[in-house]
C-alpha cells in the first residue's frame, strides 16, 4: 500500500514538473498585452504597425513567450528597461511569424551591452600556434545559449533608418542557423530535399555576392554576407525584411526560398 502510494506520489511529481512550466507560459503568452509594450514596438519596431492585425496578434503572443522564457542581463551597468525587451524580443520573433517552431529554444539569456563590445577570439594558425585578437562587435550570437548586442546600435538600426542592416535580424539569423546542428548557412529545413534546394540556391547566390564584392559592385545583399555561408544566411535574412522590394526584383530566386522558410512576404508590409 504504501509502495503503491510512493508511486503515485512519485507520478503525480514528474506529472507536475512537466505540466508547471507549461501552465506558467501559457498562463504568461494569455496576459493582455501592456499598452505601453504596443508603444514601443510601433516605435522601435515600425513593420508593426503596418502588419495585418492576425500577425500582429501572432507577434505579441511569441514577444510574451520570448519575455517569460529569456532572460535580460545589461552589462558595462546598462540596467535592462521595457524598451530594451521590447525592441529586441519584437525584432527577434519576425522571423518566428507563421512557422511552427519553438521561440529559439537553445538560447537562454541575451546580454546587452550599452555600446560596441570588445571581445577576445582565439585564433589558431596552420601550426598549431594560438594567438588573441580582440574584436570591437555591434553584436554576437552563441550556438549554445546566448545572443549579446549592442544597444545604441539595436535602437537606430531599423528599415526606415538603414535598410537592410539590422544586427537584431542578423544575430537571431545566426540563432536558427545553428538549430541545425551547425552555424553553416542553413537553417533546419525538415527534408532532404529541401536541404539541396537550399543548397543548390545559396551556394550559387553566395557566389554571384563573392564576384560582386571582390570588383566592389553594387549589391542588394552587404557585400560583408560574403565572407562565409553563415554570414550569408544572415546578410540576405536583413535584405529580405528591410529591401525585400529589391531583393525580389534583384534575386527572385533567393527572395523565394526566404519567403518559403519565412512564411511571410515582407513586401506586403510597406
Ligand atoms: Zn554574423
Amino acid at each position: 500500500m504504501a509502495l503503491i502510494l510512493l508511486m503515485a506520489l512519485l507520478m503525480l511529481g514528474v506529472g507536475l514538473l512537466f505540466w508547471l512550466p507549461k501552465y506558467r507560459l501559457q498562463r504568461a503568452i494569455a496576459r493582455p498585452f501592456p499598452r505601453r509594450y504596443a508603444k514601443i514596438l510601433r516605435k522601435n519596431v515600425p513593420v508593426y504597425a503596418r502588419m495585418p492585425a492576425d500577425l500582429q496578434l501572432q507577434l505579441k503572443h511569441l514577444i510574451q513567450q520570448f519575455l517569460h522564457q529569456k532572460k535580460f542581463v545589461g552589462c558595462d551597468g546598462l540596467t535592462i528597461t521595457d524598451e530594451i525587451k521590447l525592441t529586441i524580443a519584437g525584432k527577434a520573433c519576425l522571423l518566428l511569424l507563421n512557422r511552427v517552431t519553438l521561440v529559439y529554444p537553445a538560447l537562454s539569456f541575451v546580454l546587452v551591452y550599452p555600446t560596441a563590445f570588445v571581445v577576445r577570439h582565439a585564433e589558431v594558425a596552420a601550426g598549431g600556434l594560438v594567438t588573441h585578437r580582440n574584436q570591437v562587435l555591434l553584436g554576437e550570437s552563441w550556438s549554445d545559449d546566448r545572443v549579446i548586442l549592442a544597444w545604441d546600435h539595436v535602437r537606430r538600426s531599423n528599415a526606415e533608418n538603414d535598410p537592410g542592416h539590422d544586427v537584431v535580424l542578423h544575430e537571431f539569423a545566426h540563432q536558427l542557423d545553428s538549430e541545425s546542428g551547425s552555424t553553416n548557412g542553413a537553417p533546419y529545413l525538415m527534408s532532404k530535399a529541401r536541404y539541396a534546394r537550399w543548397s543548390s540556391i545559396f551556394s550559387e547566390e553566395f557566389a554571384l555576392l563573392q564576384e560582386a564584392a571582390q570588383h566592389h559592385s553594387l549589391s542588394v545583399i552587404d557585400h560583408y554576407g560574403a565572407t562565409n555561408p553563415a554570414e550569408f544566411f544572415a546578410v540576405a535574412t536583413e535584405a529580405f525584411f528591410e529591401k525585400s522590394v529589391a531583393l525580389g526584383q534583384e534575386h527572385p530566386v533567393l527572395f523565394n526560398a526566404l519567403k518559403e522558410y519565412y512564411c511571410v512576404d515582407p513586401r506586403e508590409w510597406r
